[in-house]
């Protein structure tokens, strides 16, 4: 039997309540071998996570010399948590006093970020009697900061083939030099896509909050559908627009090992939850569109000149001049004649368009230059798309008949997705039409 690795997220541990319904969980299927935990979460709204009280003890360390003030609230934290759930043998007292110590010596904002998943970790291997393995000694980052395959997937399918069932604190590992090294916020997503990817795993299940993904943004459109398969590929387009349930790097290591993820609600685990899939996996499951997602705050340089597809290199050298400003581009719809180019606008303050508009004037020497600001994307996502005739067709009549004025078109070449240039004033009303059309107006073309 393959193991399934189960990653539980922040809220799902924030207090000894939740971490019974954790410990139940994992009870409940004997395949649910490696659980990565996240630090605890907010209990309420107000409260803060356990992850945010630590970068407060590394900013008081810094200043006073030592974190005490702030150590407080968090040993508060745990020692209830030990409380709650019964567990008087167990000494969370010394293991706190270890670890404040260890703070206030080694002087590493990432040292001391990474003991919220440590202290939770050990705490639910000992409530679980199961194996504690320290993410230290099995997930390693290179000298560029980058994940080290070579060393780390051998380094945990050894590690967990001999301890048995096993819990992992997520969100960290060590560097190039013995350090403790910590990925962005949120990283306990990818530490367990990385277990599951060494161990092989049938399923990568991550625990939430949430029963899944939504088709769209519950701001927007009152309880949307719920997705209940969508692709990785899907999901990418999804998150990068804005859709945010899983930490947008944690797909790469299940997808590269064709593991699917499932998000699972904890406080509602019987909800089917979402099933991301590898390609070979997904078949299609009939809804024309998945999902519809954006972003808004975007800049578009339009450029035109004549004869443009004649002229080698011109992409290239209006590029150069992004790049030596250390700028990416989002998108960059073109016609015979016309190259657009789709920018954060938080990259080009304090003078920065001004001056992009004119070196790439020097650069290439269009006949015309024009600025749209305040643009908002969206994007319709599905595979869905590819094999039914009219969508477009469908999604610009539906923007058309809600007064939308579409800026810009930009489809993906995989025909996955479609996305479109508003006014950021538009955004809502785009989404709301776009979901309309394709969710609410019940057609046989859904
Ligand atoms: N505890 C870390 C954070 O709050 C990592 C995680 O929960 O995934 O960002």
């Amino acid at each position: 039997m393959k193991p399934v690795v189960c990653k539980f997220g922040g809220s799902s541990l924030a207090d000894g309540t939740n971490i019974e319904k954790v410990c139940e969980i994992l009870a409940k299927d004997p395949a649910r071998k490696y659980a990565v935990v996240s630090a605890p979460g907010k209990r309420f709204s107000g409260d803060v996570k356990v992850t945010d009280l630590l970068y407060e003890c590394y900013r008081e360390a810094q200043e006073n010399g030592d974190c005490s003030k702030t150590f407080e609230k968090i040993r508060k934290r745990f020692v209830s948590i030990v409380e709650e759930l019964g567990m008087e043998g167990f000494d969370i007292g010394s293991v706190l006093d270890e670890t404040e110590r260890e703070i206030d010596l080694r002087k590493s904002v990432d040292f001391t970020a990474s003991r919220g998943e440590y202290l939770n970790a050990r705490i639910i291997a000992a409530k679980l009697g199961r194996a504690f393995v320290d993410a230290k000694d099995i997930i390693f980052f290179n000298k560029s900061g980058a994940l080290d395959e070579a060393k780390t997937y051998p380094a945990i399918a050894e590690k967990l083939e001999k301890c048995g069932d096993a819990v992992i604190p997520g969100f960290y590992g060590t560097d190039a030099d013995g350090n403790i090294k910590t990925f962005s916020r949120g990283g306990s997503d990818i530490s367990g896509s990385i277990v599951a990817r060494a161990v092989n795993a049938e399923l990568y299940e991550n625990w939430t909050d949430v029963s899944g993904f939504l088709a769209c943004d519950p701001r927007i459109v009152n309880s949307p559908e719920k997705i209940e398969v969508i692709s990785f590929k899907e999901l990418r387009e999804l998150s990068y627009m804005g859709a945010n349930v899983l930490h947008a790097d944690s797909i790469f290591p299940v997808r590269k090992g064709d593991i699917p993820i499932k998000i699972k609600n904890t406080f509602r685990p019987e909800d089917a939850g979402t099933l991301i899939l590898p390609s070979k996996k997904y078949v299609f499951h009939g809804n024309t569109v998945t999902g519809i997602a954006g972003k808004k705050d975007f800049t578009v340089l339009f450029l035109e000149k004549s004869m443009m597809n004649g002229e080698i290199g011109f992409a290239r050298k209006v590029l150069s001049v992004l790049e030596a400003h250390g700028i990416g581009f989002e998108h960059m719809p073109s016609g015979i004649d016309t190259l657009s180019l789709v920018l954060e606008s938080r990259y080009l303050m304090g003078g920065l368009l001004e001056q992009l508009i004119e070196e790439i004037k020097d650069a290439v020497h269009p006949d015309y230059i024009r600025v749209l600001e305040n643009i908002a994307l969206v994007a319709t996502v599905g595979h869905g798309m590819a094999s039914s005739i009219g969508t477009s067709a469908r999604l610009f009549a539906a923007l058309s008949e809600a007064g939308i004025n579409v800026r810009m078109i930009d489809q993906g070449s995989s025909e996955l997705n479609i996305i479109v240039g508003i006014d950021n004033d538009d955004y809502e009303k785009c989404v709301r039409a776009i979901y309309h059309e394709f969710f609410e107006k019940k057609t046989d073309m859904n």
